[in-house]
């Protein structure tokens, strides 16, 4: 006699959890997340979509690559510093770094001696040693923090002059101008949004003035009628220069002449620089502080710099990205036209032979919110139906593309040659 109700068969949540493969999968991942594929299979066999024989299959299959909800993702969007894609992927030297020291590690203690050491003394060094015209350099959890420790250590209850033109929000609802002001510094507006002169900033300065700040716009451009003075012309204003460079380029960059970098703006007088770790730098995020040796020990032993310190991965993850080889991001920037051209052409040739609707077209990138705005990148992509895109971030791994024209096109600047094979599988199955 058939069974009259298939769905009784469908295992229970226990007996699965005692199967062998399943109680490995618990060692790896931990019970819960175990639990919740198994929950997953049995609700597929109860709604019948599969048979109660296939529920331990379909609860493998179910289960994740790793205990975190965060999945690798395809970054075919051309947009090399993508905000909502975790900015900067880490380099292969950076991601072994930060499997070294992701147990217990010598980042605070010195083997020699058996006593304590500089915590991060490996990643402060290469960053010296990167930017020879900084006295001194520290790190901090992002950007927003290095301008926070900078507004709390030198402007206590005092005033940072800054230009109209340069009240930014860096995104998702965050403004700078807020984030100064929340450590009770005062902010002394100087100039218009279009034009401030190095006099307007000179007008400014008073007993009160803890010290001038100097944004660069990363994510507008204000064209037209428009003036900023250079760094040097603030400097000897008599009172600290810091210069928010945003992007972390640490020396200049032949394809984004109008990004400054850490290495001119010290060179140019800055007294002290913020940048990020995570854009253009290609590393960890994290809040790189360079300049003059006296101030940035005043940020260091600032007492909340102790909160806005950065953990043991961030140390290795950056060292790594200084003294390793070229990070994605600065291998996507450098990456030569026509090569991008030849592997579109060669995927899109490959994906015709299965029948999809695939051909190479000339494309632009761009760096992204993380810097050198208005600037594009010569690229090529792969054009395929505007219905793969979102297929494609439906699939396994998902591939996050950019719609064109009614085409969903996927910009090679921003995918590792090496993985040029499992962007044609994962377009295939889409098909
Ligand atoms: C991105 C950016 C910031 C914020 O940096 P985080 O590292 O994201 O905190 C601040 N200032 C400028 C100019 C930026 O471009």
């Amino acid at each position: 006699m058939t069974d009259p109700d298939p769905r009784r068969r469908i295992p229970g949540t226990d007996t699965l959890l005692a199967l062998p493969q399943l109680a490995k999968a618990q060692d790896v991942l931990g019970r819960d997340v175990v639990k919740a594929s198994i929950a997953t299979a049995q609700q597929r066999a109860r709604a019948g979509e599969i048979s109660p024989d296939d529920v331990v299959d379909a609860a493998l299959d179910a289960l994740p690559a790793t205990a975190s909800q965060c999945r690798p993702v395809f970054n075919a969007t051309g947009v090399l510093v993508h905000t909502n894609l975790g900015r900067a992927p880490l380099s292969t030297a950076a991601l072994d770094a930060v499997q070294a020291a992701s147990g217990t590690t010598d980042v605070e203690f010195d083997l020699a001696t058996g006593s304590r050491a500089r915590r991060g003394r490996g990643a402060l060094a290469a960053l010296a040693a990167a930017v020879p015209d900084a006295e001194a350099v520290h790190v901090v959890n992002n950007n927003a923090a290095a301008l926070l420790l900078c507004a709390l250590a030198l402007a206590p209850s005092k005033e940072i002059v800054i230009s109209r033109g340069e009240l930014i929000e860096i995104g998702d609802g965050f403004r700078i101008p807020d984030l100064l002001a929340s450590t009770g510094a005062r902010l002394r507006e100087v100039g218009t949004t279009n034009r401030t002169t190095a006099r307007d900033y000179a007008d400014a300065i008073g007993p009160d003035t803890g010290f001038v700040l100097k944004i660069h716009p990363s994510n507008y451009l204000v064209t037209g009628f428009t003036a900023t003075p250079s760094v040097r012309e603030l400097t000897g204003l008599g009172v600290p220069l810091v210069v928010d460079i945003g992007s972390g380029l640490l020396t200049p960059h032949p394809a984004l002449p109008d990004e400054p970098d850490a290495a001119s703006v010290l060179r140019d007088g800055a007294d002290v620089v913020t940048a990020s770790g995570d854009k253009l730098l290609g590393g960890p995020q994290a809040g790189l502080l360079l300049g003059n040796d006296a101030l940035v020990a005043r940020l260091r032993r600032h007492p909340s710099a102790r909160a806005l310190r950065v953990d043991k991965l961030t140390l290795a993850a950056l060292e790594a990205t200084l003294r390793g080889p070229e990070p994605p991001v600065t291998r996507a920037l450098n990456a030569d036209p026509a090569t991008l051209t030849a592997r579109a052409e060669r995927l899109a040739a490959r994906l015709r032979e299965h029948d999809v609707d695939a051909h190479a077209v000339t494309s632009e990138a761009m760096v992204g919110g993380g810097g050198a705005p208005g600037v594009t990148l010569p690229s090529a992509a792969v054009s395929l139906p505007e219905s793969y895109a979102a297929a494609l971030r439906a699939g396994d791994p998902p591939v996050v593309g950019r719609v064109e024209r009614g085409r969903c096109l996927l910009d090679l600047r921003t995918i590792d040659a090496e993985t040029d094979d499992r962007l044609l599988e994962a377009v295939r199955r889409c098909g």
